[in-house]
């Protein structure tokens, strides 16, 4: 990675709180924006950590009779924050996007994408809306954009993802919060992800050790509670 590049990843982070990639961290939280230049999609394996590439044949995981799931990302312009970001999203909402594209053309529209779901809620979704006609102005604007290059924005997630240094979590406090959460279903593990702004748990930063501890028992909580309900089980202590 050259140092001008290094340098642009690094302004760009210090102008924004949320890092490259849109994030809906909560229910009702939505984003306005452009759809911009081709998706690339990837085949993942979640490994309680983190999203691992398919490689198909020969594939460690699938072996392990574990299925891939689909993730695309396309480049997502913000007209008001004139900032070029990346979203990413699953089989579901990629289908909504094609009718979108369909129907309306991604290049002349801007688009609403909402969540539907709390922050660990395995059921969320994505809702998809037209927001308004592009103007000639802004298609101009958009077609001078320099793209990110989405491939290497998953590589590891290292060249976006390590930038906001500072120390991180000991790598024993980083093991034990890894086994808390492999206990919890995979949309736990993601939320808080989210909600750190990071790609691997081992990325939390010193500082924050005590908000994920907590934040952790606030999951735990949370799906205890919900496989206790859909078993049908009556709490005793209750
Ligand atoms: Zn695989």
């Amino acid at each position: 990675m050259s140092w001008d590049h290094a340098q642009g990843l690094a302004d760009k982070h210090s102008n924004s709180n949320n890092g490259l990639f849109v994030r809906l961290a909560n229910d009702r939280d939505k984003v306005v924006g452009v759809f911009v230049g081709e998706p690339f999609a990837r085949e993942t394996h979640w490994t309680g950590e983190r999203y691992e590439e398919c490689i198909g044949t020969g594939c460690s995981y699938c072996k392990e009779g574990k299925r891939p799931n689909l993730r695309v990302l396309m480049n997502f312009y913000l007209p008001v924050e004139k900032e070029l970001k990346i979203i990413e999203g699953g089989t579901i909402w990629f289908k909504d996007l094609l009718k979108a594209r369909d129907k309306y053309g991604l290049t002349t529209w801007m688009f609403e994408v909402e969540r539907h779901g709390d922050s660990g809620n395995a059921k969320t979704t994505y809702s998809l809306l037209p927001e308004e006609k592009l103007s000639a102005e802004q298609i101009k604007e958009i077609g001078a954009l320099k793209l990110h290059d989405l491939a290497k924005s998953v590589s590891g997630g290292s060249d976006f993802n390590t930038y906001d240094k500072g120390e991180t979590i000991e790598a024993r406090t980083a093991s034990q919060f890894v086994s808390r959460l492999k206990a919890l279903p995979r949309e736990a593990v993601d939320v808080f992800l989210e909600k750190f702004g990071i790609s691997r748990v081992r990325e939390v930063k010193a500082s924050q050790e005590q908000v994920a501890n907590t934040f952790i028992e606030r999951l735990e909580a949370k799906y205890c509670h919900t496989q206790a309900e859909s078993k049908g089980e009556v709490d005793p202590f209750a």
